[in-house]
């Protein structure tokens, strides 16, 4: 059987992965391999100061231990600024973006939340004019405005079913940041369709993304894949695993001994290692 399925899986290069991204890639490889679809990779690089290319290196080298096999050419997205710059361009025409000088510490104390918390930006930039003291500013979506132009909107969770997407939950999100000059928002959403993908295989930490992501697609015209979104695999404190906590990676796994094809087929029944556990 042959269909027009594609999958991704999307890791960013800012440590190596866990057994979290292990499951994600596999669910998204198998999704794919079972309609005779493809299934793709894309590096997600924007943050220079975050990625290095030995995690890179380690991403292909978890993956192939896993087993897994993806098409070539692989997208690297810090090659692909232009096609972002584009998009962006495309919703400051539309005039629904807007530039923000605030510092992190000023959008906290603006929105009431406690240091380190992601709170919604609050809007202080919105018909701002420019300092004009050459202060470094990011751009961010008009998210009523760009409501009020796409209508409402829907997207297809094979989980969740039918989702009404209320992009509102995250607001005025950064689409370019200082630093990069893009944001994970469109450069997710510029790349999945440029590689044609059908079908979005990722954890339901992301869920929350999609409202913006479904209205950025509405926005520039972008085709809207089916969703796939998956419960997260736990640590033995019932912790998520991540990156900055150093949860145990799948090098680590392969360093014990464990066997690749046995964590597989047990990823694959939802049986997993001593010590974890799917969450919802
Ligand atoms: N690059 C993102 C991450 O590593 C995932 C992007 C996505 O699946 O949409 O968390």
């Amino acid at each position: 059987m042959t269909t027009n399925c594609v999958s991704r899986f999307a890791p960013s290069p800012t440590g190596r992965l866990h057994l979290g991204h292990g499951y994600s890639a596999l669910l998204a490889q198998d999704l794919a391999h079972a309609q005779g679809g493809r299934f793709v990779l894309r590096i997600e690089d924007i943050d220079e100061n975050r990625c290095r290319p030995e995690f890179v290196d380690g991403i292909f080298e978890d993956l192939k231990w896993l087993g897994l096999t993806w098409e070539d050419p692989v997208m690297v997205q810090s090659t692909r600024r232009e096609a972002y710059q584009a998009a962006l361009d495309q919703l400051i025409e539309m005039g629904l973006a807007y530039k923000c000088w605030c510092t992190r510490a000023e959008i906290a104390a603006a929105a009431g939340a406690p240091q380190g918390d992601q709170p919604i930006y609050p809007g202080t930039c919105r018909g701002r004019a420019d300092p004009g003291d050459g202060r470094p500013f990011c751009w961010r979506l008009d998210c009523a405005a760009a409501q009020r132009q796409a209508g409402p909107l829907i997207w297809q969770d094979a989980l969740a079913g039918r989702v009404v997407a209320r992009p509102e939950v995250l607001g005025d999100v950064v689409i370019a940041r200082k630093d990069a000059g893009t944001s994970y928002h469109i450069a997710v959403v510029v790349d999945d369709a440029t590689q044609g993908v059908t079908d979005i295989v990722r954890g339901d930490d992301l869920f929350e993304a999609t409202h913006i992501h479904r209205l950025l697609q509405a926005l520039l015209d972008l085709p809207v894949p089916l969703y796939h979104h998956h419960g997260l695999i736990l640590d033995a404190g019932g912790e998520r695993l991540a990156k900055r906590r150093n949860s145990e990676t799948l090098a680590d796994l392969r360093a014990q001994g464990i066997d690749p094809a046995a964590l597989v087929e047990g990823l694959r029944r939802g049986v997993l290692p001593p010590g974890y556990h799917l969450g919802d």
